[in-house]
């Protein structure tokens, strides 16, 4: 038998990077860890892009990994980049490759790390065995763990809708957009559809921009709007929470804090940001129902103010507009056709959108891992039933509701238990906080 690896991260994106470089930090040899995923460490599916116009959606100073050093980016940043593009009116907003490359850097540099063990292949299955945990993996092999910490992330986005297309349809139609690299093969004068009106979909305006796109540019959507640019907000004031909020409650409150200006103002912004760092704490203390029905009924404004673009994507876009080059389309693609060479999109209202390429813009889909750990019986789903539930230690719940002492998850994975931990200073500050409860 295999003597079991003594710390497994199963995943290879940011939150495994920023995870072993915690635990490095706090004494836990790099021989003692092994990562597992099929790519370079630290990249994952948000910095593992390579379109020079997919940028940070937040300004330099925000991605923090260590507390202590919240500019450790920015200066870096400064010293590493070749960007000239990156500064604006509300601070530097990086492109993402960058940061990937900063991530990955960060950790070769941690002392310890190049004895960091990384197999490249993503884990099938988990299931406890004797006190440790037994890992299987896609190319058919095991290997056993004393502790394990699940990173797996931001599933790759799926179709939300029928597909009907041939083996020849991949070039026009693009179903995970989030490495980039399809944008070098659309025509100037494609007819672009983009499938969902969020940041994915002003990451793809911004770089058929960025490449001289000459065609029309159609975005199917529930409602004919963007996420609000980013300002340069400042926290200044620190708001009395009311004790026992009802989910009605908090609404209310967020609606008087929120001063009656635009939400792309920095007043705006500035009270939105003063209430979110209070706000888990209070999605917390919901019950499972209450989760629910709050993201049914205000999850998409949440969604719009919470992931703001950068200046730049929405400069992008408003070139776009001023050369009427961009429409919405409003309602819900129901099913997709490729057929000589059109891609035909027929939508809830019984309208059809022609066009030359559609690209998934949709968000997160579903992760495979998580999903099997949850159908095997092995654990208990989270609130909103899309992940795992786990506790304030990010210990992994079993179906009893008991936290597993050898099974952990960071990452977003962790929102329906956690509340807003999707940023990359927020997994930063999970990574820290684990390290130190591992090492303790
Ligand atoms: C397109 C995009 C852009 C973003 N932009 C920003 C931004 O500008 N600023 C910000 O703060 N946040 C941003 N985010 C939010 C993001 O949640 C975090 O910043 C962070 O990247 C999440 O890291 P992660 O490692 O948890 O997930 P991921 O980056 O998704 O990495 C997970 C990794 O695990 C691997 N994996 C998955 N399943 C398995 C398995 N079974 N076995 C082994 N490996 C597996 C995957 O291949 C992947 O590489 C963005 C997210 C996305 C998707």
């Amino acid at each position: 038998m295999q003597i079991p690896k003594e710390i497994v991260i199963i995943g290879d994106g940011y939150a495994a990077a920023v995870m072993a470089m915690h635990l490095l930090r706090k004494g836990i040899a790099g021989d003692a860890m092994t990562i597992i995923g099929p790519r370079v460490a630290g990249k994952g599916n948000a910095y593992g892009c390579a379109n020079p116009f997919f940028r940070l959606n937040i300004r330099e100073d925000l991605p923090t990994i260590f507390s202590e050093d919240p500019l450790h980016f920015a200066r870096w940043a400064k010293d590493h980049t070749n960007d000239p593009d990156a500064k604006t009116g509300a601070g530097s907003f990086y492109r993402r490759r960058d940061f990937g490359s900063y991530v990955v850097q960060l950790l070769h540099d941690t002392q310890g790390a190049p004895e960091i063990e990384h197999v490249l292949a993503k884990v099938k299955q988990l299931r406890p065995e004797s006190g440790h945990w037994t890992i299987a993996l896609d190319d058919g092999s095991q290997l056993s763990a004393n502790r394990v910490i699940i990173a797996t992330g931001n599933a790759p986005p799926v179709w939300p809708c029928a597909v009907s297309s041939s083996a020849q349809s991949s070039e026009r139609l693009v179903e995970n957009p989030w490495p980039g690299d399809y944008l070098e093969r659309i025509r100037p004068d494609d007819h672009v559809i983009l499938l969902g009106g969020g940041l994915t979909a002003l990451d793809a305006i911004s770089a058929l921009v960025g490449q001289g796109h000459r065609g029309m540019v159609s975005v199917i959507s529930p409602r004919a709007i963007f996420p609000p640019v980013q300002a340069l907000w400042k926290r200044c004031n620190q708001p009395q929470m009311p004790k026992n909020l009802s989910p009605r409650g908090l609404v209310c409150f967020m609606r008087h804090y929120l001063p009656k200006m635009p939400a792309d103002s920095p007043e705006w912004q500035s009270a939105w940001e003063e209430l979110r760092p209070h706000l888990n704490e209070v999605w917390q203390q919901f019950s499972a129902h209450d989760r629910r029905t709050l993201l049914k009924r205000v999850g998409w404004v949440w969604s719009l103010y919470r992931f703001r673009a950068s200046p730049q994507t929405i400069a992008a876009y408003a070139y776009l507009q001023t050369r009427n080059q961009v429409q919405f389309a409003l309602g819900r693609a129901k099913h997709i056709t490729h057929l000589e060479e059109k891609i035909r999109v027929q939508m809830s209202s019984g309208t059809e959108l022609v066009g030359d390429r559609i690209i998934n813009c949709t968000g997160v889909g579903s992760d495979p891992l998580t999903n099997e750990l949850i159908a095997s019986g092995l654990v208990a789903s989270d609130a909103l039933l899309q992940s795992i539930a786990v506790n304030t230690d990010f210990r992994v719940m079993n179906p009893e509701q008991e936290p597993y002492a050898n099974l952990w998850m960071i990452g977003p994975a962790t929102m329906g238990s956690l509340g807003d931990v999707v940023a990359s200073s927020a997994i930063a500050k999970q990574a820290e906080q684990l390290a130190g409860q591992i090492t303790e």
